[in-house]
């Protein structure tokens, strides 16, 4: 994933919706919910998000928090369900193949303002 690219569209898509509903106090957090499977560098895109933030005023103080979704399979064999590190597509009990039923997501969950 290119994390420069996403740190951009998360402050811009962020700047977006606080001008919609004229909110105009500071940012103090953006929460981000990423599935496992985007295979996102927290540290890249905490890094980017720094940098990019300084160059909006009403990011300035901004946390990014990146809570990582774990990916969720569910056999098609055996319909056992239950969560892998690492992706694999077929079940480790039956050898049936698995369908993912979380770990692709990817969404900015919510903003924190200042009082
Ligand atoms: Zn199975």
């Amino acid at each position: 994933m290119h994390e420069l690219g996403i740190a951009q569209n998360i402050l811009k898509i962020s700047a977006q919706e606080l001008r919609q509903r004229n909110i105009t106090q500071a940012v103090e957090k953006v929460v981000l919910r990423v599935g496992r499977l985007k295979a996102i560098l927290p540290d890249s895109l905490t890094f980017h998000f720094d940098v990019l933030k300084k160059e909006l005023p009403q990011f300035q103080a901004a946390v990014l928090d990146i809570r990582q979704i774990p990916v969720r399979v569910l056999c098609t064999g055996c319909a056992l369900r239950f969560t892998v590190e690492e992706m694999s597509f077929f079940c480790e009990h039956c050898g049936a193949p698995l369908s993912v039923e979380s770990g692709e997501e990817f969404s900015i969950d919510s903003i924190e303002v200042a009082d």
